[in-house]
């Protein structure tokens, strides 16, 4: 058994887990080993047949298990049972998503604000990876605890990016910005900076529980600003310790989908968001989609087959996800 398909059940196991706020250490647990399974890529049938599962970092007697199971019958009954319970949408047969043909992702951090590793480092894992180009998409200065960019820190920051796109060689460095959705639904840098970024990637995190009416009002303002790009973790929700923002979303995707504007799929293991069933909705809306890491170590990249699923359940075909496009077909970085 490969270990990315194994970890995408571990992950989907976590995730589901996570809809019961009683389990939310084992989510934890189940995510945790997801994530070093795909970082580390074992051997897993010779781990299986010599009993030693539990050698895995982070993989108890428990995760043990149902490891074994899925390695011996290619199928988990812990997950079939946990599906039925949770009733969640099963449509991976709609969906084509084929990560070996994944182009790169358009929202990580750096050491600029919040990440953990500097550009050198994050541009070094993706080209790694294979990836064609990385948007580099540090906070905005709202969010002060991170240190967010201001358009003298966004200059900055652009320097640095050519010299290392240079010296990386071969992959696309996007000049972006994560910026905040301010309460109002205006943004947390003017539309004079923003204009001249390469990828905006606006992103609601702070007063998520705003009344539904209002939050309404502010998405609906956020996808209608001409430079935004696509909206991170549309709800902010982080399964299992916090509820994400609740608003009309049907008419909000719609919106989105009428000014082409992307929206996320979240795919750390903690946020998941949009859930496949949002995702759907946002299908049926009409909508593309971005499926992101939003890294901030490279460790963090591992995240994507893991999020790849939730795509997958929602149904989503390739050719609506903006991750599969070559740099050249992302009409954004010439808007
Ligand atoms: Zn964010
Ligand atoms: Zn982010």
């Amino acid at each position: 058994m490969d270990a990315i398909a194994a970890a995408q059940v571990l992950s989907e196991i976590g995730y589901l887990l996570r809809q019961d706020p009683k389990e939310v250490y084992r989510a934890r647990a189940f995510s945790a080993a997801a994530w070093t399974l795909a970082l580390e890529r074992p051997n897993l049938d010779t781990l299986s047949r010599d009993n030693k599962l539990t050698s895995i970092e982070g993989v108890g007697e428990g995760i043990a298990k149902v490891l074994a199971g899925l390695i011996e019958t290619g199928q988990s009954t812990y997950l079939e049972r946990l599906r039925s319970e949770t009733g969640q949408p099963a449509r991976d047969d709609e969906s084509s998503i084929d990560l070996g043909k994944y182009q790169g992702d358009l929202h990580s951090h750096t050491d600029w604000s919040d990440g953990r590793a500097t550009m050198l480092e994050m541009a070094r894992a993706a080209k790694a990876l294979g990836y064609k180009y990385l948007g580099v998409t540090d906070h905005s200065p709202r969010i002060k605890v991170v240190n967010g960019l201001d358009a003298e820190r966004l200059l900055a920051q652009s320097r640095e990016r050519e010299q290392v796109e240079k010296e990386v060689g071969g992959l696309a460095l996007l000049q972006g910005i994560e910026v905040d959705i301010l309460e109002d639904g205006s943004l947390d840098l003017p539309d004079a900076v923003l204009e001249l970024l390469d990828v905006v990637v606006a992103s609601p995190h702070v007063k998520l529980r705003q009344e539904p009416s209002a939050m309404t009002e502010r998405m609906m303002r956020a996808v209608s600003n001409p430079n935004v790009d696509l909206i991170g973790h549309p709800t902010g929700r982080r399964p299992g310790s916090r509820e994400g923002a609740t608003y009309d979303f049907e008419l909000v995707f719609r919106e989105a989908a009428k000014h082409g504007v992307a929206l996320e799929i979240d795919c750390d293991p903690a946020r998941m968001d949009l859930s496949p069933e949002h995702a759907r909705l946002a299908l049926e809306s009409g909508c593309t989609f971005s499926l992101d890491a939003d890294a901030h170590a490279p460790a963090e990249f591992a995240y994507v087959p893991m999020g790849a699923w939730m795509a997958r359940r929602a149904g989503i075909p390739m050719d609506r996800i903006l991750n599969f496009k070559p740099l050249s077909a992302l009409t954004m970085i010439a808007k």
